[in-house]
């Protein structure tokens, strides 16, 4: 009898309902597998090794106290540190903050940083609470997790619905805590705090290098190329906004309400000036399409850049887009990612495409570490630099071994954390 990943991995069916564990833990061993490692290799990165679970009691502006739970996953450390973002959502899970802490192992070993991936969620919805509210939690947070992290064992983020004010919070708290200053406990904190040049529009960046690679293999000119962004919030609009300076034709985008389209292109800068700070436009707009048709637009590059789970077997087969550059964590299933490749779709995968946030975040702890600080122009040469090297890297990895740009990435991102483990002795 095979083990539930290889049971689930036979049937197609079951593959599109996998929940997001299983479908890292399945490319995950296959990755290992095609790298020659061993079944132990798998058994110790199949899962975090550590996870912490807490009940954090916040006192509500009504006076009265209310108990949230928030979780926080480190894979695995043999590299070097943990390192990965904090959400503030309603459907936080423990599996889904798992899986996220193993996408950040492989976007460090990818991205080539000398981390290894963390990641932290809290079940809440910030956008009924107020700023007071949100501070409490957020300290109240650091306070329940603070003996397992530290700028030497495990630096947050931000991620979804969390931002430079929450990280602010988050670096005073932790440095209470320690009585001395820390702004290396922490990455993605305002400027005047020890944030990062360069540190708000990182993803983008990122994304933005890897859809310039990507054309360049697919013989696109991103002058007048017609792009289609599935999301408005901090990845979604200021990926919008580059690729309409660089001359592209943004022809669609979303939020969570639904989607606007003109095929003669979208007044991205009329559309930021007006988006709420939840990344919130389409409740401006009569003539609205919904998010599945955006998904199926006419359009070149297509860029899924707000939730998991949107191009799957139903809809695969219907992208008109030859490259789609994944913005968001996991848009994509296995199924749909198989599909797209046989259809000859360029897939940049999420743990490649969207790891130009964590580069920017190493810089950001490097400078606190020499507490020396770089310009914004040096951080986006670094930046550029290594992103130009990573996606050559997968995409070669995917030629010469005729697999996927996904399980390319997985094999390269894997590659290190898993040479650490062997030479520390614990496999
Ligand atoms: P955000 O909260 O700033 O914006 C999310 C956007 O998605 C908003 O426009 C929201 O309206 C939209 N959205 C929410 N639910 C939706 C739905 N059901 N259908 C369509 N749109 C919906 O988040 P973000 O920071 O831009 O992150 C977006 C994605 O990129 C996430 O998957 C995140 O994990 C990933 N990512 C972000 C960063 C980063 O630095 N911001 C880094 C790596 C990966």
């Amino acid at each position: 009898m095979g083990t539930a990943v290889e049971e689930k991995k036979a049937s197609p069916k079951i593959e599109e309902s996998l929940d997001l564990l299983t479908s890292t833990q399945i490319t995950f061993k296959e990755a290992l597998d095609k790298l020659g490692y061993s079944k132990e290799m798998y058994e110790l990165l199949k899962e975090p090794l550590r996870m912490l679970t807490v009940r954090i009691p916040v006192k509500m502006d009504n006076g009265s106290t209310k108990m949230f739970t928030g979780y926080r996953a480190q894979h695995n450390d043999a590299v070097g540190p943990t390192k990965g973002g904090v959400r503030f959502h309603p459907e936080v899970d423990e599996n889904e903050v798992k899986s996220l802490s193993m996408w950040m192992s492989l976007k460090c070993g990818i991205v080539d940083l000398p981390y290894g991936g963390g990641k932290g969620g809290i079940i809440c919805d910030p956008r009924s609470m107020s700023m007071g509210e949100l501070e409490r939690l957020s300290r109240g947070y650091v306070r329940a997790i603070s003996q397992i992290v530290g700028p030497t064992k495990d630096i947050p983020a931000p991620d979804v619905y969390t931002n430079a004010q929450i990280m602010a919070w988050m670096m005073d708290e932790y440095s209470r805590i320690r009585e001395h200053d820390s702004p290396g406990f922490i990455t993605g904190k305002p400027l005047v705090l020890g944030g990062s040049a360069g540190r708000d529009k990182a993803t983008a960046q990122g994304v933005v290098i890897c859809i310039e690679e990507a054309a360049k293999k697919r013989g696109i000119s991103i002058e007048g190329a017609r792009v289609v962004v599935q999301g408005f919030g901090n990845a979604g609009s200021f990926l919008a906004k580059f690729m309409h300076d660089m001359g592209a034709k943004v022809i669609g985008i979303s939020d969570a309400g639904g989607a606007l389209h003109d095929p003669n292109g979208l007044d991205i800068d009329y559309l930021l000036d007006r988006r709420d700070s939840f990344g919130m436009v389409t409740n401006l707009f009569k003539n609205t399409i919904t998010n599945q048709e955006l998904l199926e637009l006419d359009c070149d590059i297509l860029v899924p850049a707000a939730i998991s789970n949107q191009i799957t077997a139903s809809n695969a087969h219907n992208i008109k887009a030859s490259i789609i550059v994944e913005a968001a964590n996991g848009p994509t299933t296995l199924e749909a990612t198989k599909i797209l490749t046989e259809r000859g779709i360029l897939l940049v995968p999420d743990v490649l495409a969207s790891s130009g946030g964590v580069t920017v975040s190493y810089f950001e702890w490097v400078q606190n570490n020499q507490g020396y600080y770089w310009p914004e122009e040096e951080v986006n040469e670094k930046l550029r630099k290594n992103r130009i090297r990573a996606f050559n890297n997968v995409y070669e990895a995917a030629q010469q071994r005729k697999v996927n740009m996904r399980l390319a990435a997985y094999m390269v991102g894997i590659r290190r954390m898993a040479e650490a483990s062997h030479f520390r002795g614990w496999v």
